[in-house]
């Protein structure tokens, strides 16, 4: 055994939501590296089959794609009886899956403010429950939130109050089940980004003139972070090699927040 077994995946099961395109794609990308079989849960399932395909290719792993809105608890149970059927149960859970909405507060309408919130918040709810259910059965398992430094602090210039309340109830949400679901021996993190290059921050990026140039002059590091740095950071909280972390928060933001 040397250090790196750890972060070993072989043979695991991990369900990535959002795993189509950007971070998530890159998560169900460097999961699957390590060995996990992998299934892609969200709504474009054409370009979650583009996923798939390519990521099973390159790592030899089991890999599909499965259409699923984290929304709909229907959808959701079917995903993961579909993945139970397929593997025998799950051993990884990550709720990747979410939106932002820029829209001033004062202007923000309701529908606004509950589609972020049912997103972000509520998914990541309703397949921490399914998913949770067939761990504790199976022994335990991990549960990764894509979470962000949003959660910690207000970004600026853009406005997204529904997005940050969103992912700061996700920090809450994590805590308590790491704490209720200790005793089934399910692990509960969350991981949170600062900037990184996908659709989800060109939107940010295209309503505020300067943002890109406002939030790269708050880095450390000054550029923003591609979906690939974020990969061996979800292998390292999905694996062994985290087995005593529970509860945690890992930022990885380029050094914004420290600022
Ligand atoms: P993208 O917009 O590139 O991808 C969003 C993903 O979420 C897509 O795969 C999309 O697939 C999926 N999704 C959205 N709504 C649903 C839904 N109702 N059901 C199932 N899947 C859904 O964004 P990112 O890759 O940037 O974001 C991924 C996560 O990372 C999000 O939680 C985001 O908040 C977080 N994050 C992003 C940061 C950034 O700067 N980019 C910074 C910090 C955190 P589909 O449309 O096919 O359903």
């Amino acid at each position: 055994m040397t250090v790196l077994d750890a972060f070993d995946l072989d043979g695991q099961t991990a369900i990535v939501t959002g795993g189509n395109r950007g971070i998530g794609r890159a998560i169900a990308n460097a999961l699957a590296e390590a060995g996990a079989n992998v299934v892609i849960a969200n709504r474009d399932v054409a370009l979650g089959e583009e996923a798939a395909t390519k990521i099973a290719d390159t790592t030899g792993t089991d890999t599909f794609a499965v259409e699923c809105d984290v929304t709909d608890e229907d959808a959701v149970e079917a995903m993961v009886e579909a993945t139970v059927e397929r593997f025998d149960g799950i051993d990884v859970l990550v709720n990747n899956a979410g939106i932002v909405i820029h829209e001033a507060i004062e202007t923000m309408s309701l529908k606004e403010w509950s589609t972020v919130l049912e997103t972000n918040l509520t998914g990541a709810f309703i397949c921490s429950r399914a998913a949770g259910r067939e761990m504790m059965q199976n022994g335990g398992g991990v549960i990764l939130n894509v979470s962000s430094m949003s959660a910690f602090i207000a970004n600026y210039p853009q406005r997204q109050v529904a997005y940050n309340a969103s992912k700061a109830g996700l920090e809450g949400f994590k805590n308590q089940l790491a704490s209720e679901w200790a005793e089934f021996d399910i692990r509960v993190n969350n991981l949170a980004p600062g900037y990184v290059a996908t659709d989800n921050a060109d939107q940010g990026a295209q309503v505020a003139e300067n943002a890109v140039d406002t939030w790269e002059g708050e880095m450390l590091l000054d550029e923003m972070a591609t979906p690939e740095m974020l990969g061996p950071t979800a292998v390292y909280l999905t694996s062994d090699a985290s087995a005593y972390m529970t509860g945690e928060t890992i930022v990885l933001d380029g050094g914004y927040t420290v600022r």
